[in-house]
């Protein structure tokens, strides 16, 4: 079998890739639900990819749209020109989302999808003469991407500690997890919407008048599928009003049909002033990413008069027409298959299923909404990880792709699984958590 013949050439440096060279597992082939790896084997996909191949791999309508559109146009420039694609995407994509959200950004990722946000966000209180409000908040827990933006208010601090001085001017509100667990809550907890008013203590501390954004994600996910109160993140939208500080969804993980609706926007029903997404756009078959962002962003920078206000910014792959093309057939694709919504159908299905893991070893949490869902794992003491690691390659060692994020099992497989595959995915957990120490 296919074996990597230099395992140092390529660098990821994540304590995951140490971890990945101490047993490689080199995937080779996908369709559907499945990946193919060296060995030959098919192993489901439990985790869509990195929580991004929503339409399933390899999807024949995506891959001809992307190998015709090489062919007839490769590459165009978003400077100064465009090509058709571009403009139908965004027109498509504005159409999805709740107005006002009705003007698009393109980016190639989710972490430039938040940068990009950020920036906007900077630049339209000062093209409205308010450029005394430059702070940025972000919540504990958060995951944002790599981008110095999206570190920086990222709510992990471990990820941001090996950089020093990263944006100044940025302070984290407490994420509700870290306030009531709400163990074992079935979707959306009930109680902890007041926990929103930690929002009021943080504006407190430096005055509203300082203050541009806050971006949250509407269901933090790389950090273990941890799923807001009913009424949060509405209070969230309330808070922010009263302030003048715009609200950012980044909804990278939670767009494209993950919780059973297109966005998290429709689930929740609060409407931000911009939504980052990437990932689930072109269903990871080439990076792009959007920014979704309101009228009034839009109205502020043209109406400011000319030359006073200039947001320097833009990708040489912004727009790029392949991803475009990909764009264009994923979309077409969960139309025509329904699967933006195929996530509250299996919603409750799923929700059973996982939380049929409850009582079974080391288990002492389980989290769902839409198709999304996480087991949380007991640390082993003194060695954090270490579970769920072992759960990880014994998933594996039984055809069956999962992710972990510090002891918690993260699950996201694509939206077109089927309940025989459900069962799969928790038939082999049960035994992967019997198995393991
Ligand atoms: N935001 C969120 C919520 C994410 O989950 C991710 C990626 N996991 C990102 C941003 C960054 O996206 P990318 O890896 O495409 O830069």
């Amino acid at each position: 079998p296919l074996r990597p013949n230099n395992l140092e050439a390529f660098w990821m440096p994540f304590t995951a890739n140490r971890q990945f060279k101490q047993a490689p597992r080199l995937l080779v082939g996908a369709k559907g639900m499945y990946y193919t790896d060296a060995d030959g084997r098919e192993i489901l996909d439990g985790t869509a990819g990195l929580w991004c191949v929503n339409a399933g791999h390899a999807r024949e309508k995506i891959v001809e749209a992307v190998s015709s559109q090489v062919a007839e146009l490769d590459y165009a420039p978003a400077f100064q020109m465009g090509h058709p694609k571009a403009f139908e995407l965004a027109s498509r994509l504005a159409n999805m989302m709740p107005s006002p959200l009705d003007h698009v950004f393109f980016t190639n990722s989710g972490s430039e999808s938040v940068d990009t946000a950020l920036k906007i966000a900077l630049a339209y209180h000062r093209a409205r003469g308010k450029g005394t409000k430059f702070r940025l908040l972000g919540r504990e827990r958060g995951y944002h991407g790599v981008g110095f933006g999206g570190i920086s208010v990222g709510g992990i601090s471990g990820n941001r500690k090996t950089f020093g001085t990263l944006l100044t001017g940025v302070d984290h509100i407490r994420h509700t997890h870290d306030l009531a667990r709400n163990a074992f809550s079935r979707g959306e907890p009930e109680y902890g919407a007041e926990f929103a008013d930690d929002l009021e203590k943080v504006i407190a501390l430096h005055d509203a008048s300082n203050i541009a954004a806050l971006i949250v994600e509407p269901v933090a996910g790389s950090t273990g599928v941890l799923i807001p109160p009913k009424g949060y993140l509405k209070r969230l939208r309330e808070i922010c009003d009263k302030h003048d500080i715009l609200l950012i969804f980044d909804e990278v993980i939670t767009g494209f049909g993950r919780l059973g609706t297109p966005f998290a926007v429709d689930h929740f029903d609060v409407i931000p002033d911009m939504v980052c997404t990437a990932k689930g756009i072109t269903s990871g078959v080439i990076p792009m990413g959007a920014v979704f962002a309101s009228k009034k962003i839009y109205d502020a920078f043209m109406d400011a008069p000319e030359n006073t206000i200039e947001l320097f910014h833009g990708y040489t792959y912004s727009a790029h027409p392949v991803a475009c093309a990909a764009a264009l057939a994923t979309l077409d694709v969960y139309a025509e298959e329904g699967l933006l919504t195929r996530a509250a159908e299996l919603a409750s299905y799923w929700e059973d299923a996982l939380h049929g893991m409850k009582g079974l070893p080391h288990v002492i949490d389980i989290r769902n909404l839409g198709l999304v869902g996480a087991i949380e794992l007991e640390p082993i003491a003194g060695a954090p990880t270490k579970r769920a690691f072992s759960a990880f390659l014994k998933a594996f060692e039984r055809n069956l792709m999962i992710r972990t994020t510090g002891d918690i099992i993260a699950l996201s497989p694509p939206l077109i699984i089927e309940k025989a595959e459900i069962d799969r995915i928790f038939e082999t957990l049960a035994g992967v958590l019997r198995d393991i120490d």
